[in-house]
């Protein structure tokens, strides 16, 4: 068992879990989008998960640290505050905020993180960065908003976890970053209807099922009954 402390409190760890992992099983909430219990490389892109951890320089990704024995923790300083709010602020930027006609409205992880960072889901000084192309993902089954999506990366994780040939990826690149379809499996063939784990694990329904009739080369069955539920959240 590893030893530290957590804003003042003591805490008894298991070897084995992330700081970020430790704090939130200790009801120490650290804001956090891209990392998912289980990942044993997180990406550590969201650039949240902000502690300061004594004798370390500036602040750390908590998803990327081991805990140690004797670690001392701040989750809560205002140089933390200030730089999480500051990558919250930039994520909205990029992000339609339409809670009323959104599917993740009360259950959505930007808005928790807006609440509790005090920053108001619509950024005012900040030049919208909304991508309002008209991309495409060109999947059978799967329809995919840019305009929504936060670049989290939990859907081609779970894709990836899933399945032996996984068929999301990030593409392009930079401010034009989005989810792209490896497209080559004939649709058949691919596994998504069966699955839709991407869809369930978007935080801001930014990828979900199509409506069973604009569905391509699909025969109507069993899981049309599903996709009628799940691709209006
Ligand atoms: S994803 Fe969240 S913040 Fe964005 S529109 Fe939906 S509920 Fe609002
Ligand atoms: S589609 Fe959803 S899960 Fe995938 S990267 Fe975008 S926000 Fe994250």
């Amino acid at each position: 068992m590893i030893q530290l402390t957590i804003d003042g409190t003591k805490i008894v760890a298991q070897p084995g879990k992330n700081l970020l992992q430790v704090c939130l099983e200790n009801d120490v909430y650290v804001p956090h989008l891209c990392h998912m219990e289980g990942m044993e490389d997180p990406p550590a892109s969201c650039r949240l998960c902000l502690v300061e951890i004594e004798g370390v320089n500036g602040t750390v990704a908590s998803c990327r640290i081991a805990p140690r024995d004797g670690m001392v923790v701040t989750t809560q300083s205002q140089a933390v505050r200030q730089l999480q709010r500051s990558a919250l602020q930039l994520l909205l930027s990029a992000h339609r905020v339409d809670c009323r006609n959104c599917a993740s409205n009360k259950r959505c992880a930007l808005q928790q993180m807006a609440k509790f960072l005090k920053v108001p889901l619509k950024v005012k000084h900040l030049d919208h960065l909304l991508d309002e192309t008209d991309y495409q993902l060109n999947h059978p089954v799967l329809e995919y908003d840019p305009g929504k999506c936060v670049l989290c990366g939990k859907c081609i994780y779970v894709c990836t976890r899933q399945q032996a040939h996984p068929v999301l990826t990030f593409a392009r690149r930079g401010f034009e970053t989005v989810i792209g379809f490896m497209g080559s499996t004939p649709p058949s063939e691919l596994p998504c209807l069966d699955c839709l784990a991407c869809s369930a694990i978007c935080p801001v329904s930014a990828i979900y099922p199509k409506k069973p009739e604009a569905a391509s080369s699909h025969s109507p069955g069993p899981a049309d009954q599903r996709l009628n539920g799940v691709g209006k959240q």
